[in-house]
């Protein structure tokens, strides 16, 4: 675990919460120390490169803690998730460029917001590797919703003879292309 992702005051709290008491640090090093409810200690560390390191205790704990889905504040989540989507569309640009993968789109305009596709739904079986990943438009997103990629594959094609010629400074927003059907607008 990088140390960026390292959500220490929620540990903490967490920690807490198992009936644990945090303590102060003996050194610069120490990013918490604290003891549990059967007194033992645990302590983790960060060095002068910022990399975490733990004693067994408190990797055990931290472990547990990761795996506790019932601690999981609504603002840590949201925190996570945002941390998250900012790192992947930065690597989905870089690898990709700014267009929508169906539309084509350019996706650094107000009106079409990079949103990230799962080419194979979160809801089926897909994951959050950049593989499976791509940066859509939300009208494309939506439209495509939890389809099979064959089906989104076949929507990419559609979308974009439907808009084969839209001026490139107009913006199509394509999800009342594909569900409604509607026309280009001119
Ligand atoms: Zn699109």
């Amino acid at each position: 675990m990088t140390s960026s992702a390292f959500d220490r005051d929620t540990f903490a709290e967490w920690i807490v919460a198992q009936g644990g008491t945090v303590q102060p640090g003996t050194n610069e090093w120490e990013v918490l120390r604290y003891r549990t409810s059967s007194n033992e200690t645990g302590v983790v560390y960060r060095n002068k490169k910022g990399e975490l390191s733990y004693t067994e205790r408190s990797r055990a704990d931290l472990a547990k803690f990761l795996a506790d889905t019932n601690f999981a504040p609504a603002e840590r989540v949201n925190r996570l998730k945002a941390e998250w989507t900012a790192k992947t569309r930065a690597i989905l640009l870089e690898r990709d460029g700014p267009g929508c993968v169906f539309c084509g789109q350019f996706l650094d305009r107000g009106e079409l917001r990079p949103t990230i596709e799962h080419f194979h739904a979160l809801a089926k079986t897909g994951n959050n590797h950049p593989d499976n990943l791509a940066l859509a438009c939300e009208g494309c997103n939506g439209a495509v919703g939890n389809d099979p990629v064959v089906k989104k594959i076949a929507f990419r094609d559609h979308v974009r003879s439907l808009i084969a010629d839209v001026p490139p400074w107009q913006v199509v927003d394509t999800r009342a292309l594909a569900t409604a059907k509607i026309g280009v607008p001119a």
